[in-house]
């Protein structure tokens, strides 16, 4: 069975950990020592869940990721 939702999913392979995905969506994204975005609540998922009223957010970021390292997923 799946989770549900929307999820924002983060190919740390492909990021270089410069951070403009979480200034863009920084109610779910914060960055880790070495800048590299990771969940905000701490849980160390790749998935990260995405509200509906967050969904323009989380476009925006990957939108403007500039390694594609983004996308939205449904879950
Ligand atoms: S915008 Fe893209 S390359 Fe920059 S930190 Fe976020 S995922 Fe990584």
């Amino acid at each position: 069975m799946s989770a549900g939702g929307t999820a924002l999913h983060v190919d740390w392979t492909r990021c270089r950990g410069r951070g403009l995905c979480t200034e863009l969506f920084a109610e779910r994204l914060a960055r880790d020592e070495w800048g590299y975005p990771i969940a905000r609540d701490g849980s160390g998922t790749r998935d990260v869940p995405v509200l509906p009223g967050e969904r323009d957010a989380a476009a925006d970021a990957v939108a403007m990721c500039p390694l594609q390292a983004l996308r939205l997923v449904e879950r």
